[in-house]
């Protein structure tokens, strides 16, 4: 077991720890691999009274600046599942695909669709992660987090974690109280394929569909359509897709033609691919100097070469002004800018 001066750096450079590979010094560094070492770095913080920013795999931040107070690197390991009963609980350091992939090799089925989505599966709950008609929520059981304002480990129920689009009660609260260090989900050994998007449905044959085809064939359009962060640093897609009412969208399609949209829970509301409008503003493949965006996908931000995280930023904003003025809507970052 490190001791806290061991465990943490000083001076540590976050090319390497963001999936955009901008770079960002943070004054203080912890990679955390256990309970202790954590209640250990957040003791080191309060002493010296620096903020602290809890960090998964890095693809869904952009470091704007330089980081003037303690990273704390969240890397506990372990999944472990009780076999017949479909429970499997994961440590928040664990990587999402593997832990997809661990669940496919146990016969633990529902998350297939969400195959290939980087990042951390302790970073997994905070914007309730989505994709191809899943959302993490589903399956989820519980997390157990360390309640920092206690001192306190606690657990939420998936009730209690306030799970909607993109987002969680955890997401609400900016200042980092509740650390995730393990979450336990309930999958299924029965195949009950999610077909519900229509370009997943039409890339598999039918009938008979196996977990592990959906799998397989989410993995290969993720790998058609997104660019690989080792190779062309991006945080996926970077603004959400913004939900507007009945009427304003009724509006949009007397000014623009057809719109595509997504149904919401409130029939009053739709929600509109923020890639579709980016699209349509002639956004897909432009560059800023060195950031641009990814000429197969509008919504994807990419680092070309040597951008900075303000250079990004900067690209973003134009983006989105782009959009207020020519539709009428605001954009919000799906990213958290740090
Ligand atoms: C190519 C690409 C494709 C993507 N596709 C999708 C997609 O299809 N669907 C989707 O939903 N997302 C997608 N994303 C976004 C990203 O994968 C997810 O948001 C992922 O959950 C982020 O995990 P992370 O560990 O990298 O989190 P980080 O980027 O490290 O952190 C994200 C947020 O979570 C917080 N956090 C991290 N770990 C913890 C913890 N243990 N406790 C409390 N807070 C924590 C951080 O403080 C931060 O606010 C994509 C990203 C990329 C780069």
């Amino acid at each position: 077991m490190l001791n806290t001066a061991s465990q943490i750096q000083q001076q540590v450079q976050l090319a390497a720890y963001n999936s955009f590979g901008v770079p960002a010094m943070a004054a203080y560094f912890a990679d955390v691999r256990s309970l202790g070492e954590l209640r250990r770095a957040l003791e080191f913080a309060r002493d010296k009274n620096l903020s602290v920013q809890i960090l998964g795999g890095g693809t869904n931040v952009l470091f704007v600046k330089d980081y003037a107070g303690l990273i704390c690197h969240m890397n506990i390991q372990g999944i472990s599942h009780l076999p017949e009963s479909g429970m499997v609980q994961a440590s928040c350091g664990e990587n999402w695909h593997e832990f997809v992939s661990y669940c496919m090799n146990n016969s633990l089925y529902g998350y297939e669709n969400l195959a290939l989505i980087p990042g951390s599966v302790g970073a997994a709950p905070i914007q309730n992660i989505g994709a191809y008609g899943v959302e993490l929520a589903q399956f989820l059981v519980e997390i157990e987090v360390l309640d920092r304002e206690r001192d306190a480990v606690r657990n939420f129920s998936r009730a209690e974690c306030e799970f909607g689009y993109r987002g969680s009660v955890f997401k609400q609260q900016s200042s980092h109280r509740y650390v995730v260090l393990s979450a336990s989900f309930k999958l299924s050994a029965h195949n009950l394929p999610n077909l519900d998007y229509q370009a997943l449905k039409a890339a598999l044959p039918e009938p008979g569909i196996t977990p592990q085809q959906v799998y397989d064939t989410v993995c290969r359009i993720r790998r058609s359509r997104l660019p690989d962060p080792a190779e062309l640093g991006n945080a996926g897609s970077f603004f959400k897709n913004p939900v507007v009412s009945r009427d304003k969208y009724d509006a949009l399609q007397s000014e623009h033609g057809k719109v595509p949209s997504y149904a919401t829970e409130d029939e009053h509301l739709v929600k509109i691919p923020a890639a579709w409008l980016l699209d349509r503003a002639g956004w897909k493949g432009r560059r800023r100097g060195p950031a641009g965006v990814y000429e197969r996908h509008a919504l994807v931000l990419v680092n070309t070469g040597e951008a900075r995280g303000e250079d990004i930023l900067l690209l973003a904003q134009e983006m989105s002004s782009s959009i207020l003025s020519q539709f009428g809507i605001g954009l919000v970052p799906e990213v958290q800018l740090i």
